[in-house]
């Protein structure tokens, strides 16, 4: 059985509901990130299983025990905040001491496990700073070891490196997935940030308007979108129109140029239109570059990325952008050039929805 279960959960503030019969079965130590844009839902669920807001509808089971009638307080879980939120008149080490004092631990204890946190996180010389006399990554680790400090069962983290700048947030991500590891606590991340969810996480869960659009593995998701929506959040995929020349023979067009997918077309007949998706990386323009598939269009925009140049092309109607990785002498194509991208068609994904 899974440890955390979420079964047909749903929320509604007044008319508005934000939270559409979600569904996810989490297991024992996995890291689940819930990634999707501004307002699709992801901390009202957090929340509700924190028991901060109250479900509409559906349940919540943790380690096979429902948390319906449990206030925040009696559910075993810890959780991080996007602003950092420690007590400002409290030293770091009162900080982390603070919900082993609540639940009224003997000191032994909680200074045991107050130096095991900080030695954790990495911050034992700093347990008599305030909270204003450090950085917002120290003040977030900090949260970390707070929240983990009474061993709770799941871990709930709401985006919490939204606040800080871009390296931190990377060698933070890094830190706490290794903390996460190594404790194997269970833990939901959130974020509205693909990189993030896709570097860390066991699964990934791309909410949309409330619902669950995809759950996965990061390859699966990047790699497989099981629909528009997650095909467009997810990664920088080209999504073209095509028009069906012959189903039986999985033969399209783009524009006026033919291609024979790998993927069968369905129920579409010929003159549908259907969607595809391609990888930047997918292709080149290489000489020598292979493929069994070749799209020729002209280049409207080549943009240096750093360690990637990012080429649009018009193919027909579609603009298709395929990725070249830097290398000292490499000439980037010029805008009004012509050029031919490679590929193999089992690259061309059809989106079904
Ligand atoms: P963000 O990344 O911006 O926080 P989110 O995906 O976490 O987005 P939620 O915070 O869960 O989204 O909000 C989902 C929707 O519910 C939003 O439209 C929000 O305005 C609305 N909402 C959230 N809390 C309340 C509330 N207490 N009362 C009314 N509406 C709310």
């Amino acid at each position: 059985m899974s440890f955390l279960t979420l079964t047909s959960l749903q929320k509604s503030f007044g008319p508005v509901q934000v939270v559409k019969d979600f569904n996810m079965s989490i297991e024992k130590g996995e890291f689940i990130s819930f990634l999707g844009p501004s307002g699709c839902g992801k901390t009202t669920v957090l929340r509700m299983i924190a028991g901060f807001e109250t479900p509409s509808g559906g349940a919540i089971t943790i380690d096979g025990k429902s948390q319906q009638n449990l206030r925040p307080n009696q559910r075993n879980i810890g959780m991080v905040f996007q602003a950092y939120a420690l007590f400002p008149n409290m030293n770091v080490a009162e900080n982390v001491a603070f919900g082993l004092k609540v639940a009224g631990r003997p000191k032994a204890e909680i200074d045991a496990r107050v130096k095991e946190m900080l030695g954790l996180i990495k911050l034992d010389h700093l347990a008599d700073r305030y909270p204003y006399q450090m950085s917002g990554g120290q003040q977030q680790r900090v949260a970390l070891a707070r929240a983990l400090a009474p061993k709770p069962q799941v871990l709930l983290l709401d985006e919490p490196l939204s606040a800080l700048d871009a390296k931190i947030r990377v060698s933070l991500r890094e830190e706490i997935r290794q903390i996460q590891q190594q404790l194997g606590i269970t833990t939901v991340f959130v974020t509205h940030d693909q990189e993030e969810a896709l570097s860390i996480s066991d699964r990934i869960v791309v909410m949309n308007a409330g619902k669950a659009d995809q759950i996965g593995k990061p390859a699966d998701i990047y790699n497989r979108p099981a629909t528009r929506f997650v095909a467009g959040f997810v990664g920088t995929l080209n999504l073209i129109e095509a028009k069906v020349v012959d189903p039986a023979a999985n033969r399209i067009s783009i524009g006026d140029q033919g291609v024979t997918l790998r993927e069968p077309l369905g129920n579409a007949k010929a003159g549908d239109t259907v969607s595809l998706a391609l990888r930047p990386e997918a292709g080149s323009i290489a000489p020598d570059a292979k493929g069994d598939t070749a799209l020729t269009g002209e280049v409207v925009s080549s943009n240096f990325l750093g360690s990637v140049i990012r080429t649009r092309m018009k193919v027909g109607e579609s603009i298709i952008s395929f990725d070249m990785f830097n290398s000292p002498g490499l000439v980037p194509p010029t805008v009004g050039e012509t050029v031919t991208l490679r590929f193999t068609a089992g690259d061309l994904l059809v989106i079904r929805d």
